[in-house]
């Protein structure tokens, strides 16, 4: 049996803010799945993947997030990470003097002494052949892990360092917030590729994108549009073709009719 991350009636908001961003959030992703979550901007797709990691700027007013059945809103962000939730997008700032390779090992060690305070962590050997392995996976060329962190890296070298920790860290659930500023074609294309190469029957995948051109390279299962906080509407990947077609402003139109009506 896979895993599954569940979220129930999620309310949210900016922590010391008392209006509400996320009002109700069902989902339910599971291992081996990949959802896409989309809709117009400003709708709650960020605060979402941000509440998800533990963020400490947005608070939960109300619902519940569980993982295998236990409550991710309780665990620290690297508790989270170890129960098998991975947010892409959120690398560290450059290091000066640390290279990808080591910044990576030294993630896995971390892990691995916090679940056994006596381990050694992963001896290096095994490390490099990980390595060699997951790049070749993922069509990196093997010098890049020699790169230093962050360190003068183009857009698309930093979505490669992305996907390839999340290569190593092995999520059972990886959220993917595709910031919307800026991201070229080849960019998308290596997470594409990336969420392509890794999901499985051991890795589900919600991707998070305002854009409807991600889901020409990536083949959702299940698509979400989140509009006022809320999932408003679900679908098979038809749903994806519906909205490329349409735009947001159905769901806009739609939502205004369906709260005229509440209003009556
Ligand atoms: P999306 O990712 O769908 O574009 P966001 O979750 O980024 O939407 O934002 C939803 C709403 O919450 C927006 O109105 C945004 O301005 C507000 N918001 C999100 N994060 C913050 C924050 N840290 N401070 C203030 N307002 C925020
Ligand atoms: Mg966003």
């Amino acid at each position: 049996m896979g895993v599954t991350l569940e979220i129930r009636d999620l309310h949210a908001g900016v922590e010391g803010d008392d209006s509400p961003i996320l009002q109700g959030v069902d989902l339910i992703v599971r291992q081996g799945e990949i959802h896409a979550l989309m809709g117009p901007n400003g709708s709650g797709k960020s605060t979402l993947a941000n509440v998800l990691m533990g963020n400490p700027a947005y608070e939960v007013t109300a619902g519940e997030v569980l993982l295998d059945g236990e409550d991710v809103l309780d665990m620290e962000p690297d508790e989270r990470s170890r129960a098998g939730l991975f947010l892409a997008f959120q690398y560290p700032v450059a290091i000066p003097g640390v290279t990808l390779g080591n910044f990576l090992r030294h993630a896995i060690n971390a892990r691995m002494k916090a679940d056994d305070p006596e381990s050694k962590g992963i001896p290096i050997p095994r490390f490099a052949r990980m390595m060699r392995q997951k790049m070749s996976q993922l069509h990196i060329d093997h010098a890049f892990a020699g790169r230093y962190l962050n360190e003068g890296f183009s857009g698309g070298e930093k979505k490669r360092a992305e996907v390839l920790q999340m290569a190593v860290l092995e999520p059972r659930i990886a959220v993917l917030d595709e910031t919307d500023s800026g991201l070229d074609i080849d960019a998308l294309r290596i997470v594409a590729d990336g969420v392509n190469s890794l999901t499985g029957p051991d890795m589900g995948a919600l991707v998070i994108t305002h854009y409807q051109r991600m889901l020409d390279y990536i083949k959702p299962d299940r698509v979400h549009v989140m509009f006022a906080g809320r999932i408003v509407q679900s679908g098979g990947p038809e749903l994806a073709l519906t909205l490329e077609e349409k735009g947001y402003e159905w769901i806009r139109e739609e939502h205004a009719a369906l709260a005229r009506t509440e209003s009556l």
